[in-house]
């Protein structure tokens, strides 16, 4: 391995050559206190960055003993330790409490740039948002750590800037890799950001056995600062206070209490007046199947981790899915048991969301009526006499949630503020007044006695027609070979967090509330490149998905890197996202289905 000296004498002499000889920079560096690799240098000024990395052995880097044994553990601590050092990349002196990672500004887009130096911009981390997810930005192992980024390599004009090069390789990015050091490290921090994790990972599983799907720390804050931002409203936020009928506590592995709202299994309808917080609520459960760093606000906010967040998102494309328990007989007579569309309508798509999720294995659906089709979700009774049932193909969902419930064990929680039609079916009903939960059941239930829906001497005109049973979790077979379209030469390409180019389709992801890392995105992506190259073959869309979460269990996320160790940016996602992104596919056929791939 070369050094620190060799380093600055190769720049020294490529300073003033051609770009392209940077790339006589590959390899590796004993920079004294860490080794730099020089892993992929671009090919000119303009290229995307050069790809590095930074290597800590066990003995360089002395991680505190004991919270790093686990995976999990280590998942926690390297998201500590990445934030750490996007601060010091930022500039950001680093701070003593985790809590304030909540309160710097995450938009600044993806980069997080060195300016600690006069070669301000020329590193750039990778930052973070609001969860902590497995990463590839930094990665502990048994041998070492090891901490990606990018260098922009300087130039003037087309000729390398040697002298400049050497000072950001040789004194900034020492001066940032300082801040891992053991002396300016807070490990008290790093140990409260592993306890966090573990106790909330904890209390999650911990859900099941205790007959809730979700749970709400009392002092949570729930809403945000802008429709934009994913930090917690500063002025004017109501703390959470869980109803005393509902009130839960855990005891969590550390030792600490928590006491909070527990959502049991079931059937739970919020409701209450516009503007008193509901959509807030729902939209903190539909987060909490993702743990939040401390100063969040939402770090006690923990639902099953395969709860989904169904919408309507009318336009998008379905591939043989069985919608029938909701949809039967549409006027241009196709097969609803196997629904295929390339623009499905508010009603349809919202079937199918449901549908994919039952598919995926979800134990409990959320839906808002803000982000619902209504005819999805309810029909009230003089619709019912102008239009009989016979000439709707819609079952609502309000005569469907129960049998779902029956068939299947899934459980809902529902916003719906403007209509008591679930009042009949639900287990639970929660009102928000004025940003704090209160339970009305019992009110909900006695009205729903004393005026009931549905004229009951009409019932049998009125009642729906035979539906299908949830025969959902009956599972698609895809053929892994459709990911790999014909027109396509490159590689997928995820565009941010909402987008993911596939040959010449964009797949739209606006509508999957619960992909929140555009880091998600591009390993998702990536899984679907390995999919399409790997053994083509029919196989459970579920099995596919599991795979993929299997081999990031076992291998790590970088099992998903096309390069060793790079890019940094990879975030893990769930499994429900990556079958989410599959099914919206439009190129997707199936071996089990009437869509066959089409010849040739
Ligand atoms: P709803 O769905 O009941 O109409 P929203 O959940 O959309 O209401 O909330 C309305 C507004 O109130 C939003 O701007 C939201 O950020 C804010 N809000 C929600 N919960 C709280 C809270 N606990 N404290 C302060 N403001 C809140
Ligand atoms: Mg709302």
């Amino acid at each position: 391995m070369r050094d620190l000296t060799a380093l600055q004498q190769t720049l020294r002499d490529l300073d003033g050559q051609g770009y392209g000889s940077y790339k006589r920079l590959k390899g590796s560096y004993d920079m004294g206190g860490f080794t730099l690799s020089v892993d992929h240098t671009q090919v000119d000024p303009y290229a995307p960055p050069s790809k590095i990395r930074v290597l800590l052995t066990p003995e360089q880097i002395q991680l505190p003993t004991g919270w790093t044994r686990t995976r999990d553990q280590r998942i926690a601590a390297a998201d500590y330790l990445a934030r750490r050092f996007n601060d010091a990349v930022s500039g950001h002196q680093p701070r003593d409490s985790p809590n304030d990672s909540a309160s710097r500004p995450q938009h600044r887009g993806r980069w997080g740039n060195a300016s600690s130096s006069g070669d301000a911009h020329a590193l750039k981390s990778y930052t973070h948002g609001q969860e902590v997810l497995e990463r590839s930005s930094v990665v502990i192992t048994d041998h070492r750590v090891e901490v990606r980024l990018e260098v922009a390599l300087p130039a003037a004009g087309r000729r390398i800037k040697g002298r400049a090069a050497s000072r950001i390789l040789t004194e900034s990015l020492p001066q940032v890799v300082a801040a891992l050091a053991p002396e300016n490290r807070d490990d008290d921090a790093l140990a409260a950001h592993v306890r966090l994790y573990e106790d909330q990972l904890w209390l999650a599983q911990q859900l099941p056995a205790r007959g809730l799907v979700a749970f709400v720390g009392d002092g949570a804050v729930l809403p945000r600062r802008s429709g934009d931002s994913q930090l917690p409203l500063q002025r004017g936020a109501v703390p959470f206070a869980s109803p005393e009928s509902l009130a839960v506590d855990f005891t969590l592995p550390s030792g600490n209490t928590v006491h909070g709202m527990g959502i049991p299994e079931g059937i739970t309808v919020i409701v209450g007046g516009g503007y008193h917080g509901k959509s807030t609520l729902l939209a903190a459960l539909s987060s909490g199947v993702y743990p939040h760093v401390a100063g969040d606000g939402r770090e006690w906010v923990i639902s099953r981790p395969d709860a989904v967040s169904i919408r309507a998102e009318d336009g998008r494309s379905v591939t043989g899915v069985d919608i029938s328990p909701f949809i039967t007989g549409l006027p241009t007579g196709v097969d609803t048991r196997e629904f295929t569309t390339t623009n499905a309508s508010g009603s349809t798509s919202q079937a199918a969301n449901l549908v994919e999720a039952l598919e995926s294995g979800t134990s409990t659906v959320l839906i808002d009526e803000d982000t619902s089709a209504t005819n999805f979700m309810i029909r009230d009774d003089r619709m019912k006499r102008l239009i009989p049932a016979h000439k709707e193909p819609i079952t609502p969902f309000v005569e469907r949630v129960k049998p779902m419930l029956e068939n299947t064990g899934v459980s809902t929680v529902l916003v719906a503020g403007g209509s008591g039609a679930f009042f009949d079916v639900a287990d639970h009903v929660i009102a928000m007044e004025s940003y704090q939960p209160k339970n009305v059941t019992a009110q909900a239930r006695q009205i729903a006695t004393e005026t009931p829906w549905g004229d009951e001497a009409d019932s049998a005109e009125l009642s729906p027609r035979e539906v299908s049973p949830f025969r959902a979790r009956t599972p698609r077979i895809i053929h892994t070979g459709s990911l790999n379209p014909p027109s396509k030469s490159k590689p997928n390409r995820a565009r941010g967090r909402t987008e993911i180019q596939v040959g010449k389709e964009l797949i739209d992801l606006n509508a999957l509330a619960q992909l929140v890392d555009a880091g998600q995105t591009a390993a998702i992506a990536q899984a679907l490149d390995d999919m399409a190259a790997g053994k083509q073959e029919n196989i459970a869309l579920q099995r596919a998905a599991q795979e993929v979460m299997a081999t990031i269990r076992d291998r790590g996320l970088d099992a998903l890197s096309p390069r060793d160790g790079h890019p940094g940016y990879l975030a893990a996602p769930r499994q429900q996202e990556l079958q989410a992104v599959i099914n919206r596919f439009r190129g997707l056929t199936l071996a089990n289905g009437s869509r066959q791939r089409p010849a040739g």
